[in-house]
């Protein structure tokens, strides 16, 4: 006989990105019992996608203690709003336009699922899990391909009117400045994320002869350039020191308005560590509000890459109120 009143202790994290799209069945103490994946890109039609999703999903649950067990699904996306449940206008997804992925869902699977895009859900992920854990008031900053972040005020994300809140990646740092990917110029991310990264390390080289393991390098990602900063490379120090001047100020920017207690950065550029982490530091403590400066602390993540994002869209499968169209 079915009980009705089971408590259900588990959720299931979704996370999508261009390349891969990875799901994992969470406990309420954030352990994760069985995790799988597939490749975003092998499905361009969204029909297809959200069949192969629903199609794992349920296998993975059955596999794993079975579905009834699932309390709720929570979905981390890039471009997506919380506040409508769509993907809107993703640049790097397959699917164009606005794709109401949530109901979709929703109605494959039978119970409360919840979208949220990337920069957000990480940001609960480090509330509930990591190392925001216990604070009110703090800056989540993701930095890789974009640069992506929320930010918690008194213990709550601020979400804004379309779930967009804390978008300081397309703030304008330098007035007609390089074209960013959301088609503006100037903006914080077309200098510190990877691309920019990049793209200043091309800049360096030009302005001088200066040898550099760069010049010769096939091709350039921050990953390679902070390998050349650990073998002394002069120009990808000089790389690395410009970039944390830049996400210096933003941050400093940013810090002003919110005041928060301390500032997250997490993603696949914070590896950089010292070569980046040490400027971010002095040009934000230089450019930060002079009542907070030395009161803000600049953290790394202690989550592990992959694991934040699964962890984070858990942290949103539990936010969204529990339903089921099997009871
Ligand atoms: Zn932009």
């Amino acid at each position: 006989m079915q009980n009705t009143h089971l408590v259900k202790r588990r959720v299931i994290g979704v996370d999508i990105s261009n390349d891969r799209t990875s799901f994992a069945i969470v406990d309420v103490r954030g352990n994760i019992i069985a995790q799988n994946h597939f490749p975003t890109d092998d499905y361009k039609d969204l029909n297809h996608f959200v069949s192969k999703l629903t199609e794992e999903i349920l296998m993975l649950a059955e596999a794993n203690g079975g579905y009834e067990t699932i309390r709720s699904i929570g979905v981390s996306c890039p471009s997506a709003s919380v506040v409508s449940g769509c993907i809107e206008n993703a640049a790097n997804l397959p699917w164009k336009g606005l794709v109401p992925l949530e109901a979709m869902l929703r109605d494959r699977l039978g119970i409360a699922v919840a979208v949220g895009n990337d920069a957000h859900t990480s940001g609960l992920g480090e509330h509930m899990y990591g190392s925001a854990h216990g604070m009110k008031n703090f800056i989540v900053v993701s930095l890789g391909v974009g640069l992506g972040s929320c930010f918690f005020s008194e213990g709550r994300e601020h979400l804004g009117m379309k779930g967009y809140g804390g978008e300081v990646g397309h703030t304008c740092l330098v007035d007609h400045g390089r074209k960013c990917a959301c088609g503006k110029e100037g903006c914080l991310e077309a200098y510190v994320a990877a691309n920019g990264i990049v793209q200043t390390a091309q800049e360096l080289m030009a302005e001088s002869d200066q040898p550099s393991l760069m010049r010769d390098a096939k091709e350039l990602s921050p990953r390679i350039i902070k390998e050349f900063c650990d073998q002394g490379d002069e120009l990808a120090i000089e790389t690395f020191r410009r970039t944390g001047y830049l996400l210096g100020i933003g941050l400093a920017n940013y810090a002003s308005l919110v005041s928060p207690e301390a500032i997250i950065l997490t993603g696949g550029i914070v590896h950089a560590e010292q070569w980046l982490i040490d400027h971010v530091r002095d040009s934000f403590e230089s450019h930060v509000f002079g009542n907070i400066r030395g009161k803000v602390r600049l953290l790394v993540s202690d989550l592990n890459d992959g694991e934040r994002e699964i962890l984070g869209s858990c942290a949103l499968a539990w936010e969204v109120p529990e339903y089921s169209l099997f009871k």
